[in-house]
């Protein structure tokens, strides 16, 4: 056999499965697995009939113009998102429905019906256009997660004026850049956000961030601390006046399907943040579809993501996708740590919550922590689970399978990005099969495949690039003023496919296992190895709660494996747990991939997004400079890895 240099060598096997509970199945939305085969023998049928179900001002003439790597769907149809997620439901049933209900770090509660999110989001329609917002305008909002953050998205989405959020947990220089980008004349902000019992300064960030920027000629601010404030005569204005003022009725602007609904910046775990534009209808059908077949949802439904509404799970899983689809999406402002690492069992027993929706990181956080903080509280209203962000190891996955979902519910492992707007692959929990750390399959529709350098087809059990080999409706349009840079980075290493960047294997099932990104992946004697596969080794080890492992320049091997490992609370660190600890990852996955080094620490450097700093790590232990800071997110990030890396090194037994 040949093998080609791009391939990976895949050295986990996890055989353990999963099919779906027969009571979970019985009432699943998707109970047949005909879905799948029918919608790819007519991709664009299915998503047509899914298209079906939304309001539209004037139908589509075609499903897709694909004109690569340009896709248009639902060409010549108009339609509105925030009239889908709020006037289709305020003029049904649904109309005295919870729409978002929110809990604040500190406990406070709020509930918005359908019909009072429509108000309100009428009446902050209505004060954007006072303050000079036009179609096509586009608005930064920086904001914490408070309703007051959907509210403003869906008013721009209202009016037509694309959103671009910032996560509310960004530096000013952050904020600068991305408002230089996409020349908003609005920002909405608030005084001050909290996190962990401390206020975040935002309007502060915003009044550093806009200084020299002439653009800017408005800033809407809402009180959520009541923290004192600079208030700029003739341009800032407190939310709460000029809601006073507004008429409670906004006609929605019926938008071109390709009219772009936002700009989102992406995480910036590799690189520059791209400013990925997302359409209005393709982007509203893949969300709607998405959320309603992966998360299950019935009108009883009490759904939480815990993601942050300023990353692009929020956007889709939090606002567009359970409202477009009715449902009531619940919103928490704090950490599940805060006071105590039972806060958010304490939610999902208090609410009911029924579907539970979050990160990897975080599961294996609250298995460090321990089980007796879930233990302490009735968790029996979950049905269903779901994971994304990373890579979900296998013991993080049978931890959360048994200890959170008392083994009944089954998990939705969610592969996607910021990029391709909605989950691509996925199961169908009422279908199928699960196996601990695969996403399993792609959703109906989508053509998902593992290629080598040249765009051949790998076969099954060898490691490879994943792309995705058709377009889909919640695909990004373009790069924000910069559709060279999409072409480049999407569109020109696998001819005709879109690289996603990341590496993956197919088994012999056709199952999807990611292995990382294929810039995590090392060469160590002539394997190249994904490196998230050593991490999930050393996590299947009982004493470890969290790994990172890198590569560094080898005279020999090419590479040697560097490993940093945080233990789970309560254990010791000593050296005879380090050589244990290599002889598990040899007795695991084999010798090749036994760490040269191992290092304990007490916690691992991440992106605000909770991703691990990997590249940072990498080129810091590799003894690189990392001449472009600018290509990094936040260039204190590399201060803080050389701080933490001085700390593990010193520290280390
Ligand atoms: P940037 O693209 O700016 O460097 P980022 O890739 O971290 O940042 P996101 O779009 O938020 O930004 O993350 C998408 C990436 O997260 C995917 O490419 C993949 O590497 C990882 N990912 C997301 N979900 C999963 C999952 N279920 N399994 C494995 N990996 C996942
Ligand atoms: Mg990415």
């Amino acid at each position: 056999m040949v093998v080609s240099s791009a391939t990976i060598d895949s050295l986990l096997k996890e055989k353990e499965q999963y099919p779906p509970p027969e009571s979970f199945r019985r009432q699943a939305v998707v109970r047949d697995p005909k879905i799948l085969t029918d919608a790819e023998k007519d991709p664009e049928k299915f998503w047509a009939d899914q298209a079906k179900e939304l309001r539209w001002s004037k139908p589509w003439d075609k499903v897709l113009e694909w004109d690569p790597p340009f896709a248009k769907w639902f060409v010549g149809g108009t339609i509105n998102v925030s009239e889908n997620c709020l006037d289709r439901h305020v003029t049904s049933a649904r109309r005295n429905k919870a729409a978002i209900v929110w809990e604040g770090e500190s406990g406070e509660r709020r509930v918005f019906t359908y019909h009072h999110l429509w108000r309100e989001v009428n009446k902050f329609a209505n004060v954007l256009r006072s303050l000079g917002v036009k179609r096509g305008d586009r608005v930064t909002i920086y904001m914490p997660m408070i309703p007051e953050l959907p509210i403003a998205m869906l008013a721009c989405a209202r009016i037509g004026a694309p959103h671009s959020v910032i996560f509310g947990g960004f530096s000013s220089k952050a904020v600068q850049d991305r408002v230089a980008d996409a020349e908003s004349h609005v920002i909405v902000t608030a005084d001050a956000g909290y996190r962990r019992g401390a206020p975040v300064l935002l309007k502060k960030a915003v009044d550093e961030a806009v200084e020299g920027l002439p653009v800017v000629r408005h800033v809407v601010v809402y009180k959520r601390a009541g923290i004192e404030v600079t208030m700029k005569e003739g341009r800032d204005v407190w939310w709460h006046e000029a809601m006073a003022k507004a008429d409670d009725w906004c006609p929605p602007e019926p938008m071109g399907a390709a009219d772009p609904l936002f700009i989102l910046y992406t995480s910036g775990t590799t690189g520059k943040p791209k400013g990925v534009v997302h359409s209005t209808a393709g982007y509203l059908v893949g969300v709607a579809a998405t959320t309603k077949l992966i998360f299950d949802l019935k009108e009883d439904d009490f759904y939480w993501c815990t993601a942050d509404i300023g990353w692009v799970t929020g956007h889709s899983y939090i606002v567009y996708g359970p409202l477009a689809t009715g449902a009531t999406s619940f919103m928490f402002e704090g950490v599940p740590d805060y006071p105590k690492p039972n806060r958010w069992w304490q939610l999902v027993e208090e609410y009911g919550v029924t579907i539970l929706y979050t990160a990897p990181t975080a599961i294996r956080a609250c298995m460090r922590w321990g089980e007796d903080w879930p233990k302490m509280h009735d968790l029996s209203s979950l049905r269903l689970l779901g994971t994304v962000g990373e890579p979900i190891n296998p013991e993080a996955w049978r931890w959360y399978y048994r200890t959170i979902g008392g083994s009944r519910c089954p998990i939705v492992d969610t592969w996607w990005q910021t990029e391709t707007g909605m989950v691509l692959i996925t199961p169908l929990p009422g279908i199928a099969t699960l196996k601990p750390g695969s996403a399993t399959r792609p959703f109906p529709g989508v053509a998902a495949e593992v290629v080598d350098e040249k765009g051949h087809t790998v076969g099954a059990g060898r490691g490879g690039y994943l792309v995705i080999s058709r377009p889909w409706p919640a695909m990004l349009m373009t790069l924000y003023k910069d559709p060279e840079r999409y072409k480049a980075t999407y569109w020109s290493q696998v001819p005709g496919k879109y690289f996603t960047g990341d590496g993956a294997r197919l088994d012999e099932d056709s199952y999807f296992w990611l292995m990382g990104r294929i810039d995590d992946v090392i060469n160590i004697s002539g394997h190249r190895v994904g490196t998230m596969e050593v991490e999930s080794a050393l996590v299947s080890h009982p004493k470890v709660a969290e790994a990172a492992v890198v590569g560094k320049p080898h005279a020999l091997k090419g590479q040697a494996l560097v490993a940093y490992v945080v233990l789970r609370t309560g254990e010791e660190r000593s050296e005879p747990l380090k050589d244990e600890l290599k002889k598990h990852v040899r007795a695991e996955i084999g010798p090749i991939a036994a760490p040269d080094e191992i290092y304990i620490t007490e916690k691992l450097p991440k992106t605000r997004s909770g991703k691990i700093m990997r590249r940072v790590i990498r080129a810091l232990v590799s003894g690189q400079e990392i001449g472009d800071t600018t290509t990094l997110e936040d260039p204190g990030a590399v201060e803080e890895v050389k701080k933490w890396l001085e700390a593990v090194e010193g520290k280390a037994p």
